[in-house]
């Protein structure tokens, strides 16, 4: 019997059903458990598929609970939370890379992510390519010998660029390379890279998925050999595991992920169309509207467009900016995204390109940038409401 996603942000992963035990999980916040010398060694090494629960930061119950439901949700075999989406990718990335390996990355991808890129790793010995990845032939230009990963982001933050799954699946296997996926803006709701042929999925949970703004997490979901070697490996010895209470935090926000995901691009949707028709508007970016350049990529490979859209005026962005950060009511002007409450915050393109990005192709960022881009985060409020906040903050 299949079963739905709708379902399965409920029921996924919660085990045999026992007359007296609570419907709802209680997080279990013990760091360590009752053991017995025959149960688990005490290195890393030692971690067997079968081993108990022995000590927080290598495995725990609600931990568990959530990397189950999430390999559900995403069609993975496992899933392996951590303490913050940037754990969780620059953990992957530690895991995957070693020195003299090469990383093809999407460009345009979320700042922490490209400046530890640009960074971090050509000082561990790693090469990175930045491709624009909206065009697949980009990647298969830059791939090499010693490509081990291609790590993409769909739809890309901010400018909401698309990268086709598929094709990039294929170019990085025929390459030797495996595909790991940001699907933050996309969740499991819009998008499913595993099927699509991507070898690694990585969520920032404190986005979509918690919803609710109250808890960091970070997630990646693959074949389960692989994530038992990125536990063993990273987890255990880096040290950053996900908070048993921001795990139940987040299990609590999966419950209500489809009906908000529905809301969130319903509304992104309204705010989107009536951004378009605004004299000070200079264009507007969202995967969901006619105008997208990769709109019919969009509606073969997201079954929802998401609630995060980016917009640019025509004249005075710096001004504008302080404008709405004053001006804004219902709208918060603020970072981050995927909350229920909206979210308003302008990324000035000489800024990111300055600290963050570095671009296979500026012109392409600056034609759908501008000066710099207005990302909004279209939360759960009522529609009209968003509207006409944002109707007094631009006049
Ligand atoms: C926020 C975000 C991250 C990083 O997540 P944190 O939990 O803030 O570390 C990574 N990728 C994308 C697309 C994000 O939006």
């Amino acid at each position: 019997m299949p079963i739905n996603l709708e379902t399965l942000v409920l029921h996924g992963g919660d085990g045999t059903r026992v007359i007296g035990e609570p419907l709802a999980p209680a997080p279990v916040l013990s760091t360590t458990y009752f053991t017995h010398p025959d149960a688990v060694g005490f290195s890393a090494s030692d971690l067997t598929d079968d081993a108990p629960h022995f000590y927080t930061r290598w495995s725990n119950p609600t931990l568990e609970l959530l990397e189950k439901r999430l390999a559900l949700l995403e069609g993975g075999e496992a899933a392996l939370s951590f303490a913050s989406g940037m754990a969780a990718i620059t953990g992957l990335f530690a895991g995957r890379l070693k020195s003299g390996d090469h990383l093809v990355l999407s460009d345009v991808c979320y700042a922490g992510v490209a400046e530890y890129a640009r960074q971090a790793l050509p000082r561990q010995g790693v090469e990175v390519s930045f491709v624009d990845s909206s065009d697949p032939q980009n990647v298969a230009a830059a791939m090499r010998p010693n490509t081990r990963l291609v790590h993409i982001e769909t739809p890309a933050n901010p400018i909401l660029k698309l990268t086709d799954i598929a094709a990039v699946a294929a170019i990085a296997h025929a390459g030797g390379a495996e595909l790991s996926v940001d699907s933050t803006i996309a969740t499991p709701v819009g998008t499913n890279p595993i099927a699509l042929g991507a070898d690694y999925v990585c969520h920032a949970l404190t986005k979509y998925i918690c919803g609710h703004g109250d808890a960091l997490g970070g997630a990646v979901i693959g074949r389960a050999d692989r994530l038992a070697e990125l536990r063993r490996d990273v987890l255990i010895h880096h040290g950053a595991a996900l908070s048993p209470f921001s795990a139940y935090l987040i299990l609590r926000g999966i419950e209500t992920l489809p009906l908000r995901m529905e809301k969130h691009q319903a509304n992104a949707r309204a705010v989107g169309e009536w951004l378009e028709g605004h004299p000070k508007v200079r264009r507007v970016l969202w995967p969901g509207l006619a105008s997208h350049e990769q709109a019919e990529l969009a509606r073969r490979q997201m079954r929802n467009f998401s609630g995060l859209l980016s917009f640019s005026v025509k004249s005075d962005s710096a001004g504008m900016a302080r404008q709405l950060a004053e001006r804004l009511k219902t709208v918060s002007y603020a970072v981050s995204l995927g909350k229920t409450k909206s979210l308003c915050f302008y990324i000035g393109t000489d800024d990111i390109l300055r600290s963050s990005f570095a671009l296979a192709d500026e012109r392409a960022y600056r034609d759908r940038a501008g000066e710099g881009v207005f990302r909004v985060s279209v939360g759960i409020e009522d529609a009209g409401d968003i509207i006409a906040d944002f109707e007094q903050a631009l006049r």
